[in-house]
């Protein structure tokens, strides 16, 4: 279990392993706020690693104030671990049905997001239509938002997970190595999602596809997310 035995950050007590425990944890969660960034993970305190904590502080956590600091039983550490849901002003509304554009590939409890996220994602879905292949849509939020495992991010409304979209048509996984793996209607995809006035980014490791970040992970899945 992750327990820091002392604070972290700007007047903090930072010792070597709740540093790094921090380093560790605000890496992961690089992935929610692009502004974080990667800290060395040295377990000393330094500039990066301050940085970091106010902007995770400030973009994730919310506080009017950021401080700095990240104390054991305090909000931002709960916030890293993920035990904190993330405040959201709306109700998620759930992405509902198959139409023939789309289908899910995870539980329906998993796929609440933002009213404008699940727009985007029918709009897309919609767009596509014409090209006669459905995309597979995974995780986004539960309904009250929250943590869900083994995401770090997904607690918002506003990440979508999508399938890479295959050459054969089959309602199945597929990664970027695969055979029956489309770049070209992934391209497709990825175009309708980058016209989305809405997206904010999408992680994916196909290369050769313009308009996408790699991300450790992503090669069969892309993380598509869309503004708050
Ligand atoms: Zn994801």
């Amino acid at each position: 279990m992750y327990r820091l035995t002392g604070s972290v950050g700007q007047g903090g007590r930072n010792t070597h392993d709740d540093v790094l425990l921090v380093q560790k944890q605000l890496n992961k969660n690089a992935h929610i706020a692009s502004t974080i960034g990667a800290v060395p993970e040295t377990g000393i305190m330094d500039e990066a690693t301050l940085r970091a904590i106010l902007s995770f502080q400030r973009t994730v956590v919310r506080l009017g104030s950021p401080d700095g600091r990240v104390d054991p039983h305090g909000r931002t550490w709960r916030t890293l671990l993920g035990d904190q849901p993330q405040a959201t002003n709306v109700a998620f509304v759930q992405l509902s049905g198959e139409n023939g554009n789309f289908y899910l590939y995870e539980p329906q409890d998993r796929v609440w997001g933002t009213p404008s996220t699940i727009q985007s994602i029918k709009n897309v879905a919609e767009v596509l239509r014409p090209h006669g292949f459905e995309i597979g849509i995974g995780d986004i939020s539960f309904q009250q938002g929250g943590r869900m495992a083994p995401h770090g991010s997904h607690r918002r409304g506003t990440d979508v997970d999508v399938r890479p979209v295959r050459a054969d048509g089959r309602r199945a996984p597929v990664t970027i190595t695969d055979p029956n793996y489309s770049h070209e209607r992934t391209k497709l995809l990825v175009e309708a999602l980058r016209a989305d006035p809405n997206l904010k980014l999408i992680l994916f490791n196909d290369s050769k596809m313009p308009g996408v970040r790699p991300w450790e992970g992503h090669h069969n899945h892309l993380h598509v997310r869309f503004e708050e």
